[in-house]
């Protein structure tokens, strides 16, 4: 394929200059100038995320020379504009996979292809592409395991080479340009840039070193602790694509020791929900497989008190509360809290699963639509994996097991052995003894 002239670098979930095919090839072209854009949807998202996305784009604006642009509005209209500045015939980008990434870039293709202009796609937020991985029969996977084995035999490239970020050419202002310092600052009372080194991808890079040196090696015995918080923290980052996982997964391969393996397969579950969500894009709403009847679901009032106790970390079951509350003061959680937190809402309470989805995607920094949806059908048992409904998780023996010394339950609950603590809001043996025959009711008068 012939090198254009000038090109563009749509900047997606892929805001990083390693290992990154997109502007990689922009980068080829004599002239090439990059856009990302600060679209509408946004502005729903928390204050947390909206200043953790400003801070990224600051770091890599800042890497390129100041030669990023990052403007206001829809991505067909921004995209094509700045194509137009730049007198780009060719825009690269990274593929989405996601129905809202895919309807995004259809938009964008319409428009510059209207425009006398192509849009390349060349690599994706996945070390293997949704879509790519199936069954001997062309059919794609239902169950985790054989997808993942079936996932490693297809295997992946290796890193792409890093780029340096000079030679990048800069749009002229618009005044749909972002102003990244201001919105850095959102929802945050200390001045964000004064500590700019902690969002570079550099910082990123390093910080996962660091874990592969130091705690890699526990990561299989201690990766379900959250009292010892020893997994890689790396889910932000490959959220908004500060790294790519085919980077993760060299560094794990290079690593020799059972735990790499268990890594690497924490990574596969990843790719598995982003190919369940390519294949099944209702699965963002709606349940894959049905659990209880209509009826069987609390609404109305009920539903509210039940929903604001657990969204407020006030259910009186310490592993519940300290999850909620860290995701209320950090933007992030656990994964094993994630489980309990969800399994409590779905099948203690009787909330559906969208209405907790809905919660965390407002409240997580880390939020991805495919993990966090296809997180939540696994949890709730309406998923396309084999997690039955029936195992529900018990918030006091996940306690005891993954917090023996009570130290994470602590930490975000001060009051915790006062009488300011509430009591324990329900009978978790009792409200799974009653779930579970509802479960059943339904699931007998599906198959009649
Ligand atoms: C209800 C629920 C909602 C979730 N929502 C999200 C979300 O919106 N965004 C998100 O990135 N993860 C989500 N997860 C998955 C998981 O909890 C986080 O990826 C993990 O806690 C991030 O911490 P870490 O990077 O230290 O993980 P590590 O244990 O260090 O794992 C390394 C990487 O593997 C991947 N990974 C690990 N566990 C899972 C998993 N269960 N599913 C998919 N990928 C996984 C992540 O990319 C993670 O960064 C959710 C899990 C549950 C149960």
């Amino acid at each position: 394929m012939t090198v254009p002239d000038s090109s563009l670098w749509w900047v997606r979930r892929d805001m990083r200059l390693a290992d990154n095919p997109a502007a990689a090839s922009a980068a080829e072209s004599r002239n090439h100038a990059a856009i990302m854009c600060w679209t509408p949807g946004v502005h729903f998202w928390s204050g947390r995320r909206v200043a953790h996305l400003a801070r990224v784009a600051w770091q890599l604006r800042e890497a390129m020379g100041g030669a990023l642009s990052v403007r206001r509005g829809e991505p067909a209209q921004v995209v094509t504009e700045a194509a137009r500045q730049a007198d780009a015939s060719v825009v690269w980008a990274a593929q989405e996979f996601s129905p809202s990434g895919v309807a995004t870039q259809d938009a964008v293709r319409t428009a510059l292809e209207a425009d006398g202009r192509e849009l390349r796609f060349v690599g994706s937020p996945y070390a293997v592409a949704p879509g790519r991985v199936r069954k001997s029969d062309g059919d794609p996977y239902k169950v985790f395991t054989p997808f993942r084995e079936s996932w490693r035999a297809h295997g992946w490239r290796s890193p792409a080479p890093a780029l340096d970020g000079h030679g990048w050419d800069r749009l002229s202002a618009s005044d749909q340009d972002v102003d990244l310092d201001q919105m850095a600052a959102h929802g945050d009372t200390t001045d964000p840039l004064l500590a700019p080194h902690e969002f570079r991808e550099e910082r990123v890079l390093a910080d996962f070193g660091s874990f592969v040196d130091d705690a890699l090696d526990r990561y299989q015995s201690e990766r379900d602790r959250p009292d010892l918080d020893s997994t890689s923290h790396l889910s932000t980052a490959l959220a908004f694509g500060q790294i790519h996982p085919r980077t993760v997964l060299a560094a794990a391969a290079r690593h020799d020791h059972p735990s790499a393996r268990i890594f690497e397969s924490e990574l596969a579950w990843r790719e598995f929900h982003a190919d369940v969500l390519f294949h099944h894009p209702g699965a963002r709403r709606e349940s894959l497989t049905p659990v209880l009847s209509n009826q069987d679901w609390v609404a109305g009032t009920k539903a509210d008190a039940a929903f604001m106790a657990w969204r407020d970390g006030l259910t009186g079951f310490p592993m519940v509360d300290a999850g909620m509350r860290q995701l209320a003061q950090t933007g992030w959680m656990h994964n094993r809290v994630r489980m309990v937190v969800a399994s409590f809402l779905v099948k203690d309470l009787r909330v559906p699963w969208q209405r907790g989805a809905d919660h965390f995607r407002r409240a997580l920094v880390d939020y991805d639509h495919a993990q966090n949806q296809l997180n939540w059908q696994w949890v709730a048992g309406t998923g396309r994996d084999a997690a039955p409904f029936f195992r529900i998780f018990n918030p006091e023996s996940q306690r005891d097991k993954f917090d023996p010394q009570r130290r994470y339950v602590e930490r975000w609950i001060p009051e915790l052995d006062t009488p300011g603590y509430p009591t324990p809001m329900l009978d978790h043996k009792a409200e799974r003894a009653v779930t579970l025959e509802m479960y059943q009711r339904a699931k007998a008068q599906r198959s009649r």
